[in-house]
């Protein structure tokens, strides 16, 4: 469908990302997604494309500008690779970005950032803990003050990247209860009392690594502290808005790729005497989720339009992403009943992205909670 909001840069953009992803990724897609990793260069490669520089000044590495339709495009070009773990274990910095960007002091910034966005170093956000990921508000990792310095203690868990970024966004109660009690910090791998362990056995994202993170008396100094004393909350919500945007742009790439791939094996497959695609069952699969498609993108593109007017929709980034994975599970489903038993067989996209409909849907906001938002924003 053509978007409306299209400009010769955006789509410039999109073709660089496209191209890149066709070349560089997606032939070794299957490889790094069985060998569960991704090799280190390919973060250094992203960088120089820019994908981790949205909103960040140019001499950080940055590109100075910001463009939601051009993070929405990088997202759904680099998820058609369908292997989604591979965005998320080089992307897994952009959650992280933004607070250190927003909130670090330039001692910080100058010494870390530049690294991060340009792929050199990997960072992560901790928000997640065992004792759960919904309820943000009621988290237990707690940082005391002592004289100049927090001291932290506690676990995230699910952190993707965990195993291998240097550099770390955490959220810690400094507070009472609840959302008001709760700041950020930045904490380094190598600050004594860290350590971490890899989840490993993971249903999808296989080529990006997930950690648990343990705190045992990380002292930090007091300038370490993202933004004010017990605000973070806040930080929280509003850095989840790129990272819910990024994920349905993702899905949108991700129906895309079930699509192309349906469409291709309905050709090229014959049964009962014609191509599947005669079959007029398969020819409603076919329409059924090209106007999800449709649908999908034309919600991703208005949120974009007013994302970049400064007016970011909370709710309609959360109605959009659980829209989006419901749409996604759809599409995953009907692509992988299109295929038959050919899809069922490891290394092809669309076998790689029924496994990895879940996340979406968990991760970031589940669709549960991103209802539950949408609802509260309507003043519900
Ligand atoms: C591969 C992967 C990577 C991740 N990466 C990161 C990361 O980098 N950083 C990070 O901080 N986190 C990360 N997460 C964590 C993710 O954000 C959480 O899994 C998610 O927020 C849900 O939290 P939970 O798993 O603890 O589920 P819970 O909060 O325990 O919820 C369990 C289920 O109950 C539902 N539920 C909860 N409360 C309600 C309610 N009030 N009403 C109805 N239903 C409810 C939820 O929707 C969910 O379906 C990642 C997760 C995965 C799987």
């Amino acid at each position: 469908m053509r978007n409306p909001f299209e400009t010769e840069e955006r789509k410039a953009f999109r073709e660089t990302v496209r191209r890149f992803v066709e070349t560089e990724i997606t032939p070794y897609a299957d490889d790094w997604d069985e060998a569960g990793e991704v090799p280190w260069e390919l973060h250094a490669k992203l960088g120089a494309l820019g994908a981790f520089g949205f909103g960040v000044d140019e001499k950080y590495g940055g590109l100075g500008f910001d463009d939601c339709f051009m993070r929405a495009a990088f997202s759904e070009e680099f998820y058609k690779c369908g292997a989604t773990g591979i965005p998320a274990a080089t992307g897994g910095r952009s959650i992280s970005i933004g607070p250190i960007e927003k909130f670090a002091p330039d001692e910080i910034k100058d010494r870390v950032l530049e690294d991060i966005v340009t792929g050199r170093k990997g960072s992560s956000l901790g928000i997640t803990e065992p004792g759960g990921g919904s309820d943000v508000a009621n988290m237990k990792t707690v940082a005391r003050k002592d004289g100049d310095d927090w001291v932290i203690n506690g676990s995230k868990t699910f952190i993707t990247g965990g195993m291998k970024s240097e550099y770390f966004v955490v959220g810690a109660r400094t507070g009472g209860e609840g959302l008001t009690g709760i700041s950020l910090f930045f904490v380094e791998a190598d600050m004594p009392g860290f350590s971490r362990t890899l989840i490993d056995r993971k249903m999808g994202w296989w080529a990006s690594d997930t950690a648990t993170l343990y705190f045992d008396d990380v002292r930090v100094p007091a300038r370490n502290m993202l933004g004010q004393e017990n605000f973070g909350f806040i930080a929280i919500m509003n850095n989840f808005n790129y990272e819910r945007l990024g994920m349905v742009a993702g899905s949108v790439g991700m129906m895309k790729a079930c699509l192309e791939d349906s469409i291709a094996w309905a050709q090229e497959r014959h049964t009962f005497g014609k191509p599947l695609i005669k079959h007029q069952v398969i020819r409603h699969k076919i329409a059924d989720m090209s106007a999800k498609i449709d649908a999908t993108e034309a919600y991703l593109n208005q949120i974009c339009w007013l994302a970049n007017e400064g007016e970011m929709p909370v709710a309609e980034v959360s109605k959009a992403k659980f829209f989006a994975t419901k749409a996604l599970e759809f599409c995953a489903s009907e692509a992988m009943q299109i295929l038959g038993g050919a899809g069922y067989l490891r290394g092809n996209r669309v076998e790689r992205i029924y496994r990895e409909v879940k996340v979406m849907a968990i991760g970031g906001g589940s669709e549960e909670i991103m209802r539950d938002l949408a609802v509260r924003q309507m003043g519900l």
